[in-house]
């Protein structure tokens, strides 16, 4: 039986992302106990219910008090709110962490309520699903995942380390990234796809009034995979947006200017300029999977959908 990495966690907010923590930290006995909180009654309801953390909180300050690692786990646009909350509770010496989709802004929301003494280590599992609340965890979601810590000016390396070990124990892969850094990879990696997903879904939405639901009946893989991404929460995509807006309308202008040109391609019959480009295209999706990071299953490993 491996130690406890810390003693006392308490995840304060009880979705997708804090119930795949709990349910990987009891799998790898990487914390002695683990209280919860959740806004809702509803939400403290079912994690009771489904025996999600040791001792599930009626208030934020009970969730927190004695906790050697707090994890925020709301939406971005909630993180400073919820710092506010929990400063005054706070035991000395504790670290704080997040696991928001966004870093620079959360540093800037949470960083000013924290007491001196305690630590402050950003971080954000790559690593999710379009599910969400207290129902939709499980201890497999951060295996081979990459983590990625976003330690602020002067976090202590001891509290670096502890938080890496405890990623590591979950599964992850750990890295170290600057906020501004980690904010433009992710507005490539994930926010911007995740826009486009979003309008396309919408297109589709229209037509369907026209067509009378032949886009769903038909739906193809590329339309699928999108209507997936385009089913994630809502309330966490609206604050991803807000809260990273600089780099994904860096990113959503170069994605317009690409556009542009495929369009011009396919209007001018520039069959060339499509072959080059989509061959460019299909070695990335190589990369990720010789790096790992998916399957090169057919229907990415999903079983077929029922007839
Ligand atoms: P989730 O399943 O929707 O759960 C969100 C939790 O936050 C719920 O317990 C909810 O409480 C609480 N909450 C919502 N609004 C709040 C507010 N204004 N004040 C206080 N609490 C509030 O979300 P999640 O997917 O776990 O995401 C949590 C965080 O992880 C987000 O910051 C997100 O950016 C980040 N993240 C998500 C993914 C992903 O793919 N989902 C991946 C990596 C990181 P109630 O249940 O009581 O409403």
């Amino acid at each position: 039986m491996t130690s406890p990495v810390y003693n006392r966690v308490a995840l304060i907010g009880l979705g997708l992302i804090a119930s795949s923590m709990f349910w990987a930290m009891k799998r790898g006995g990487l914390a002695g106990d683990v209280t919860g909180f959740a806004r809702s009654e509803a939400t403290r309801d079912t994690a009771r219910r489904i025996g999600l953390c040791d001792r599930v909180c009626d208030s934020v300050a009970d969730a927190v008090a004695d906790a050697d690692l707090v994890v925020l786990c709301v939406p971005v646009g909630a993180m400073g709110a919820v710092a506010q909350e929990i400063a005054p509770h706070l035991k000395a010496g504790a670290t704080v962490t997040d696991v928001g989709s966004v870093k620079r802004d959360v540093i800037d929301a949470v960083g000013p309520h924290l007491p001196e003494g305690v630590h402050f280590v950003p971080a954000h599992p790559l690593a999710g699903t379009e599910h969400s609340g207290p129902e939709s965890g499980f201890a497999e979601l951060f295996d081979n995942r990459w983590c990625l810590l976003v330690p602020v000016e002067g976090s202590d390396v001891d509290a670096v380390a502890q938080l890496r070990a405890l990623w590591e124990g979950m599964g992850a892969n750990v890295d170290e990234m600057d906020a501004d850094h980690h904010d433009l990879v992710l507005a490539v990696t994930s926010h911007t796809p995740h826009l486009i997903a979003y309008t396309m879904v919408g297109v589709a939405d229209d037509l369907r009034r026209v067509t009378d639901s032949e886009v769903i009946k038909y739906s193809a893989a590329g339309f699928r995979d999108f209507t997936r991404i385009a089913a994630s929460d809502p309330t966490m995509w609206r604050d991803v947006f807000l809260t990273n807006k600089d780099a994904t309308l860096e990113i959503l202008g170069r994605f317009t200017e690409e556009l542009f040109a495929l369009q011009r391609a396919i209007r001018t019959g520039d069959g060339e300029h499509l072959h080059q480009y989509f061959t460019r295209t299909r070695e990335i999706r190589r990369g990720i999977i010789e790096a790992g990071q998916d399957t090169a299953a057919p229907n990415f490993g999903r079983e077929a959908p029922k007839a």
